[in-house]
């Protein structure tokens, strides 16, 4: 069969129609023996290539917070395409990308008021980085050129992300990262707090680890600290009580600008528009994507307090006060999607529907505590991870199988080695909370 054909009919593709595409992160040869593909998308569901239904237990790859095909989203992708298709994003622009970094600065904590927009969460933490570093270099501190985060934590893959990125497979295969950085410790500790529900109370005095790091590194050379305020790639772990306010006091009293990470936690995946809202701690940049147009098209920015915006327009008003940008920042589909997504947003009142909801979720995955091969649940938001016990030799195989039993069950999570990660669309319903846990406990009975 001819490789556009295959594309566009809903019989399965040939090995031979698979060749060419490479697919991102997944095992290519054994993907391709057994590929998972999707022809449709609505609401909650995923429809297989076979017709089969699946409940998107992880909002596409945490990011579809409205569920799928949300028809305004749709049909502002379509007028804005037959309308304005591209505009050069140096030198000029168009009015909605004007009107979509106010709607953000809206919902984003006081004081972050201006948005740099990319086309990924990867993208966007390679810019943070590089803000951060420019901000300083305008104020007369170059030497603050070094970055801090922590292990396990994951901030996407691009050569600064993974620089700072915590997860040790990711960074292996690639040679030299930036030298310029170091980690803090992550703040998952199960003797201490399995099976606590949302913010462990352990484990604020580990942001007292960089104090040790300036100690070490001199507070002048560092310009930034980075952290997902709920680590997410890596194991759903939410910060302990108190944590990530050390971390900005700590930040404060010693010059050095403060991260947050928030491509998963943006958009309502916590309960409100941002993790730092949530939270009450305000950063001096945050990094987002995913949710911002609910995923129907790439985008991505970084939100910037007017104290780090400020300081690079400082400079003489005819240069480039950042030498930055990608040709598609504020692409106008892109736009157009996420000023939808946010009317969606407001219109169903997602983020406080997660947070009213939050509390089903959390007994809903701690109910699961009996099942067999369980070690540890976490939850926050509409998050949620849960550890399971590893077959003895066989690091992996118990998280696969597991979701693979979901799968076929009609339900998609995700395996992250022997940790199952949940995040649904916002929109999810008490009797689908309640369908997703018994499918994963009908999963572990029959897992060996
Ligand atoms: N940062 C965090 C915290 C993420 O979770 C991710 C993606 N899961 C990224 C950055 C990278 O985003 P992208 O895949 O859009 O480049």
């Amino acid at each position: 069969m001819p490789v556009s054909q295959a594309a566009s009919s809903n019989t399965p593709l040939t090995r031979e129609a698979m060749e060419a595409f490479w697919l991102p992160m997944t095992p290519n040869r054994q993907f391709k023996s057994k590929p998972r593909l999707f022809v449709g998308a609505e609401g909650m569901h995923y429809v297989a290539q076979d017709g089969q239904r699946i409940l998107d237990g992880m909002a596409g790859l945490w990011c579809v917070n409205a569920g799928h095909g949300q028809r305004r989203i749709v049909d502002a992708i379509q007028t804005q395409a037959a309308k304005l298709d591209f505009v050069s994003s140096f030198q000029m622009s168009h009015p909605a990308a004007f009107e979509l970094a106010g709607r953000i600065a809206q919902i984003a904590p006081s004081g972050l008021d201006h948005v740099f927009f990319t086309n990924s969460g990867s993208e966007s933490v390679d810019t943070a980085l590089k803000i951060a570093r420019g901000y300083h270099r305008a104020r007369g501190e170059a030497s603050r050129i070094r970055f801090i985060s922590r292990a396990k934590a994951y901030h996407g893959m691009g050569w600064g992300g993974l620089s700072v990125s915590g997860i040790v497979r990711h960074r292996r295969d690639f040679g030299p990262l930036l030298p310029e950085v170091d980690h803090l410790s992550h703040t998952h500790n199960p003797e201490q707090m399995a099976f606590s529900r949302g913010q462990p109370s352990w484990g604020a005095h580990l942001a007292d680890e960089l104090e040790k790091l300036l100690a070490i590194h001199d507070p002048s050379t560092v310009a930034a600290v980075i952290v997902e305020p709920v680590t997410g790639s890596g194991g759903v772990f939410p910060p302990p009580v108190g944590y990530l306010e050390r971390l900005r006091e700590i930040c404060d009293r010693n010059g050095i600008l403060l991260i947050f990470d928030e491509v998963i936690t943006g958009f309502g995946r916590v309960g409100a528009a941002f993790a730092a809202n949530a939270f009450g701690v305000t950063p001096d940049l945050i990094t987002c994507a995913k949710g911002m147009t609910n995923a129907a098209v790439p985008m991505g920015g970084v939100i910037v307090s007017g104290k780090v915006y400020d300081a690079l327009m400082a400079g003489p008003e005819n240069t480039i006060e950042l030498f930055h940008g990608y040709t598609y920042s504020a692409h106008p589909l892109a736009c157009a999607a996420a000023l939808a997504a946010l009317d969606v947003y407001q219109d169903l009142a997602l983020f406080e529907q997660a947070r009213r909801i939050a509390p089903l979720w959390e007994a809903a995955a701690h109910a699961l505590k009996d099942a067999p091969h369980i070690i540890d649940i976490r939850n926050i938001g509409l998050l949620a991870a849960i550890d399971l016990r590893p077959r003895d030799g066989a690091p992996g195989a118990r998280g696969a199988e597991c979701a693979s039993r979901c799968y076929d069950d009609g339900f998609l999570i995700r395996a992250s080695g022997d940790t199952l990660l949940l995040s649904p669309p916002l929109i999810i319903e008490e009797e689908q909370i309640a369908a997703l846990f018994a499918a994963i406990r009908r999963a572990l009975a029959a897992v060996g």
